[in-house]
């Protein structure tokens, strides 16, 4: 595996793979990986020639009172599991790389929707997120970009941002990489206490029990008001828990079918999200 800070030195080799029409598969993450992310990374591996992934702790994402110095940074490891995954390039560019003019003027942003749900409690993160992945998606130029369903509101950003935007990339999901109990994957379930990680698998519970109700047609009030205590009972302090469109991540009509429960809830000092996709009969 070859490892670039510099854009242009990496851009010298993935422009050798292109020539030799060797497609190209992209898996942006910040770090601190753990088997989701190496479960993109295979993901990537089956669809594409070469794989190239990122790692940068993105400063615009995070609101000021965010966790952007605590983020865990742990880029040697990062760089073995990568390379054992069978990652081509390794991606690090230093801020200067990605915020050549410090302060950056021209942002990606993505109205309809970047205010709702996460957006609405944190203000800022999804242009944060669009600005970046348009910047990463300039550098490496891949054919394919692979993005987890765990986080689902930014999945379907990044589709529609590259698709009204033209990149000529294939934006791929891919499913979400769980504990033993449900609790889904992630960097910052390492802020959880012992006790309070005894605790966090009660959010998928909630997600599993919301779709059961809503996927058999019942009206899935009653359910997430139940999932809202139980969250509560468990020491969460829910952001929110809303059964919603699966396309367009809106109130779904009565009519639509193909749906997805979202939650996002702070343990301790854990902002934890996950959500599950699902078909009402
Ligand atoms: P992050 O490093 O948290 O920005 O995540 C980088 C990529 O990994 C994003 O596309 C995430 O959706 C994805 N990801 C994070 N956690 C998981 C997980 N548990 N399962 C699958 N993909 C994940």
């Amino acid at each position: 595996m070859e490892r670039f800070n510099e854009p242009a030195a990496m851009r010298e080799v993935l422009g050798e793979w292109r020539r030799a029409r060797q497609r190209i598969a992209f898996v942006p993450t910040m770090g601190n990986l753990h088997e989701g992310h190496i479960s993109l990374v295979e993901k990537a591996r089956g669809l594409a020639d070469r794989v190239v992934a990122s790692v940068f702790v993105n400063p615009t994402q995070f609101g000021p009172s965010e966790d952007y110095s605590a983020y865990p940074r742990t880029l040697e490891r990062d760089a073995e599991f990568l390379s054992q995954a069978g990652c081509d390039v390794l991606f690090t560019p230093g801020i200067e790389a990605m915020y050549p003019y410090g302060e950056t003027e021209a942002w990606v942003d993505v109205p309809g929707l970047s205010g709702i749900l996460c957006g609405a409690f944190r203000p800022g993160h999804f242009r944060g997120v669009a600005t970046v992945v348009a910047r990463l998606f300039n550098h490496v130029a891949p054919d394919i970009a692979v993005f987890g369903e765990k986080d689902f509101q930014q999945l379907l950003l990044i589709r529609r941002m590259s698709r009204d935007l033209g990149f000529p990339i294939e934006i791929v999901g891919a499913p979400t990489a769980r504990d033993a109990d449900g609790l889904a994957l992630s960097s910052r379930n390492q802020y959880l206490t012992p006790e309070q990680r005894t605790r966090a698998g009660t959010m998928y519970r909630v997600l599993c029990v919301v779709a059961e109700t809503a996927a058999a047609g019942g009206d899935p009030t009653a359910a997430i008001q139940a999932g809202l205590d139980a969250l509560g009972a468990a020491g969460f302090r829910p952001d929110y828990l809303e059964v919603r469109s699966a396309g367009s991540l809106q109130p779904p009509a009565p009519d639509e079918r193909e749906l997805v429960v979202l939650a996002a809830a702070w343990l301790g000092r854990a902002r934890l999200i996950d959500n599950l996709r699902f078909t009402k009969s």
